[in-house]
């Protein structure tokens, strides 16, 4: 049976190249960057090389960018240290953030006495930026607002820009979550403005246990992780040099393909939207992630007009991998906190999330093969009785 994946909201297959570059790192530069003598040399050199690819392709400066293990990583160092460091006193978040900006920023609301304030959502899981503004302007308090760039569920986009502005009109700091983004879209952060940013390798087809945060230079944030003083002083440890390479090959592809695949994967965004509708009545798609504008183009989130709480078993059976709600951390197959607080008590009853995501690896057979498995899911429940 062929295998299809449609999780790559999870994770990405990694690209042939990254592999090769990786593994020629591997055998070829294994010194520790921070020796003097030419092995260390080399190995350095492959970091900061990478290091300044992925700043050029981001329009920063390469002391901008923080190697890490992970967006989770890059998330709580930014958070945590900004409470830490810079003084925060109050942080402005929103109940749709992934676990890793959520249960930091609780944590810092309970052992470090921080004002955690969640901003208003609508029922489609888009931040009220009104309400945002308000709670901007209520205090004078020192201010982190995190708040993500898209939605992994639902793909919903953030007008990072117009955050941006407020937070910069009313004095606070401004980290999105990018781990969904980067790489998918072009970004300028220099233009942006942001204060920070994060990102994953292995959501752009790099390897797992590496990624990026970017932390402005101004901001003068200092490390969670204390030690040798890598990274600049920012996160002690021994250097990841071959997940560094992998991760710095994956973005520079990511960039130079960005056109093609985002073309590519809207097309077949699209094309799952029209057959679902055409195949199963009362189909619905949960937040924006069926308006291709305001939405990540790589993720949809169906709401099958039915319960199946075995869904994703059902469509293993025949091959197929999707995730219902979000799997990153526990697999558990129950309704997401996001899902949870966009629907209404009675659709969480009576209907089915699913959500579908795709990279540039994805074909029309493979969306012909959802759509066949759904259809015949669909009509045992939908058959009146
Ligand atoms: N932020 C978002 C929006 C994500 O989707 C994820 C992973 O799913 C993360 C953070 C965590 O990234 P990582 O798996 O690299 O820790």
């Amino acid at each position: 049976m062929r295998k299809i994946y449609l999780d790559n909201a999870a994770t990405t297959p990694i690209h042939e190249e990254v592999i090769d570059e990786m593994a020629d790192c591997m055998k070829k530069t294994f010194g520790n960057p921070s020796s003097t003598h030419v092995f260390g040399r080399e190995a350095k050199a492959k970091m900061e090389l990478s290091r300044k690819k992925i700043a050029e392709a981001l329009q920063v400066s390469p002391a901008e960018i923080v190697f890490t293990s992970c967006g989770t990583e890059s998330n709580n160092l930014i958070i945590r240290s900004s409470v830490d460091h810079l003084g925060v006193k109050r942080i402005i978040t929103s109940n749709l953030e992934h676990k890793c900006v959520k249960e930091t920023s609780l944590e810092m609301g309970e052992c470090r006495n921080v004002e955690v304030v969640k901003v208003k959502t609508d029922v489609n899981g888009s931040v009220d930026l009104e309400d945002l503004e308000k709670i901007l302007k209520s205090s004078d308090q020192k201010t982190l607002v995190t708040l993500m760039h898209a939605n992994n569920e639902i793909g919903n986009l953030l007008d990072v820009k117009k955050v941006q502005t407020l937070c910069e009109e009313n004095a606070a700091l401004f980290h999105t979550d990018t781990v969904q983004t980067l790489g998918h879209y072009p970004m300028d952060l220099s233009e942006l403005k942001v204060d920070f940013a994060s990102c994953s390798a292995h959501k752009i087809h790099g390897p797992k246990g590496i990624g990026f945060a970017y932390i402005k230079k101004s901001t003068r944030l200092r490390p969670q992780i204390t030690g040798g003083g890598q990274e600049r002083g920012l996160r002690s440890g021994t250097e990841n040099v071959y997940g560094v390479v992998g991760l710095a090959k994956a973005f520079e592809m990511a960039i130079q393909d960005l056109d093609k695949h985002k073309t590519h994967i809207e097309s077949l965004k699209k094309y799952t939207i029209d057959q679902l509708k055409a195949t199963i009545p009362g189909v619905e798609f949960n937040g924006l992630s069926a308006d291709l504008e305001k939405s990540l183009y790589t993720v949809l989130n169906i709401r099958l007009p039915f319960k199946d709480a075995l869904i994703g078993f059902e469509l293993e059976l025949k091959g197929i991998a999707v995730s219902q709600g979000s799997a990153c951390s526990s697999g558990a197959a129950k309704v997401s906190a996001v899902i949870e607080s966009i629907l209404t008590p009675e659709q969480i009853e009576t209907t089915t999330p699913i959500r579908v995501s795709f990279s540039c690896y994805n074909t029309k057979e493979d969306i012909d093969a959802l759509v066949g498995v759904l259809k015949n899911i669909s009509e045992k429940h939908l058959v009146p009785h």
